[in-house]
């Protein structure tokens, strides 16, 4: 009775979040665009309002982390739980904190043993428990400092140990820092730590604190191994990868496509990336429309799209996957020698592949990333998702060399066009901008949606590009794109734009997103 009562009541609370969001979120983008007609204050009373406006701008940003973060904690119900190798998860992570480890002067070293047996994870949810220890880590050791990630067996449990070199706590403030609302950090919502310790008792195990102080800080988590009947098909890893070649299903290692395929001599291909989302597919049609379109642009004939889109939700449920990917290449097939003209008679080689989504994003949606210009050197029918990838994958290279998550590509005249592998959109005096569709960009199927989810949320919206000297007017950046989602961008070549935070426009926009999202997988 009590618990249902609980239940009643946590739902109330996290529907009024939700609705407090909505409308915080209108507050935040009035608030913006106040600040944007104070722009250039002429006045000292305008100066005043300014300084007030962009208080208040703040106060509301913070209301909105808090409620996301009450959100978070609230979400930790209904485990989807699968046979997961914790090395694999822990380096994954690892690799994704590394640019911001990088940045803090955080050195990283992972032992984690090769063979450990796999545990039952909701790997979502466990990602973010180990993320927020990062995070909490990383606050800690403010001059930077040394992370060591362990783990090891015992005889029924997997432990996993997290040991800073940080400030360390008192045994008061240790007694209390799983308590909601408990933060030693201004502004902190005293909510990170509960949600980890929700997580892993979520997963039937137990989670410690050991610290002292200026030495540094101990998190010991202890996870449940199951039962070996269990785990009869776990093979320390996540869901396996399933391809599919010309209608055979087979695992991607047992894929072989001939030297003379165009696809590998010529880039003579073209592909599609789908999401999925609680296992069905994001946006298919679009997907299906625009792949359709790319084969029509380089006339490559013959290919059943709806027998290869049957195909691909077979395989999705055959999988049981979850959150995943599909990746499509078809390629013009192979000719009997090597020659740059058509082959005169070439079958088209379908391939696909539908692999566990593993999201590299989350911190970076979170409080927004970095990126880099660079010339854009493609050709002229940049709107054919065509695998002739090169000038995308030395962009993407230069990006990763600069610690930033993508690369933008700068045309002659200075236009700001799309990424490497996302579209681009900015507000500038409070109008959302993106380039219009053409030869020179990707019809990105993400962007298109977010231009109806703009629409629909009234948000002043126009397909324009803008310049590479507008940035220091740019009030929001983000990027746009299947895996990438709404990607916040608060940096471009070291240069802040607008107050450095992800704005309101495009908060906004991610949740119009999430919901969409979640629309399709109900
Ligand atoms: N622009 C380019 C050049 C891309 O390669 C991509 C995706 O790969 C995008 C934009 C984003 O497109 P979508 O939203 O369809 O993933």
């Amino acid at each position: 009775m009590l618990q249902q009562q609980f239940v009643e009541l946590a739902e109330l609370a996290g529907g009024f979040i939700h609705e407090i969001k909505n409308h915080l979120s209108t507050l935040g983008l009035n608030l913006q665009l106040l600040s944007e007609d104070f722009g250039q204050p002429q006045s000292q009373r305008d100066r005043r309002s300014l300084e007030r406006i962009q208080r208040l701008q703040g106060e509301c940003g913070r209301l909105v982390d808090v409620s996301n973060d009450f959100l978070r904690f609230a979400r930790v119900k209904d485990l989807e739980l699968q046979p997961v190798g914790l090395g694999a998860l822990v380096e994954e992570m690892v690799d994704f904190f590394g640019p911001t480890a990088r940045q803090a002067n955080l050195e990283i070293k992972v032992y984690v043993p090769a063979d450990l047996p796999p545990v039952l994870l909701d790997q979502d949810l466990f990602k973010q428990a180990l993320l927020n220890l990062l995070l909490n880590a990383q606050q800690a050791m403010s001059a930077g400092g040394e992370l060591t990630i362990q783990a090891a067996r015992e005889p029924d449990w997997l432990v996993l140990v997290l040991i800073d070199t940080g400030k360390g706590m008192t045994e008061e403030v240790q007694s209390k820092i799983f308590r909601p609302f408990f933060s030693t950090r201004p502004g902190g919502s005293g909510l990170g730590l509960p949600t980890v310790r929700k997580i892993v008792e979520a997963h039937g195990g137990a989670i410690s604190v050991e610290s002292e102080v200026s030495r540094g800080t101990k998190f010991t988590i202890r996870l449940p191994i199951p039962p070996a009947s269990a785990n009869g098909s776990a093979k320390g890893t996540s869901v396996e990868t399933i391809a599919n070649l010309n209608g055979k299903q087979m695992p991607l290692a047992e894929v072989m496509v001939p030297a003379l395929d165009r696809g590998f001599l010529f880039g003579d291909a073209v592909y599609e990336v789908i999401r999925i989302c609680r296992g069905k597919p994001f946006l298919m049609a679009e997907h299906m429309q625009r792949l359709a379109r790319s084969l029509d642009a380089i006339r490559i004939g013959g290919v059943d799209l709806p027998r290869m889109e049957q195909r691909i939700r077979e395989t999705i449920a055959a999988g049981k996957f979850q959150e995943a990917t599909v990746y499509i290449q078809v390629t013009r097939g192979a000719g009997a020698k090597r020659a740059h003209p058509f082959p005169p008679q070439a079958t088209p080689l379908e391939l696909f592949w539908v692999q566990e989504f593993v999201d590299p994003y989350l911190e970076a949606r979170q409080h927004g990333a970095a990126v880099t210009v660079v010339p854009d050197i493609r050709w002229d029918r940049c709107d054919i998702k065509s695998t002739n990838l090169l000038p995308n994958v030395l962009a993407a290279q230069a990006a990763k060399d600069a610690g930033c998550v993508e690369a933008i590509f700068i045309e002659k005249d200075g236009t700001l066009c799309e990424g490497s592998h996302t579209s681009l959109f900015g507000v500038l005096d409070g109008q959302l901008l993106t380039a219009p569709n053409s030869n020179a960009i990707l019809p990105g199927i993400t962007r298109g949606l977010v231009l109806k989810l703009a629409e629909r949320a009234k948000i002043p919206l126009r397909e324009h590009v803008f310049k590479q000297v507008d940035l220091p007017k740019i009030s929001e950046l983000f990027l746009t794109g299947t895996t990438s989602e709404v990607l916040p961008i608060v940096r471009v070549d070291g240069e802040q734009i607008g107050d450095g935070k992800p704005g309101p426009v495009t908060r906004r926009l991610q949740e119009a997103y999430q919901q969409a999202a979640r629309e399709t997988a109900e």
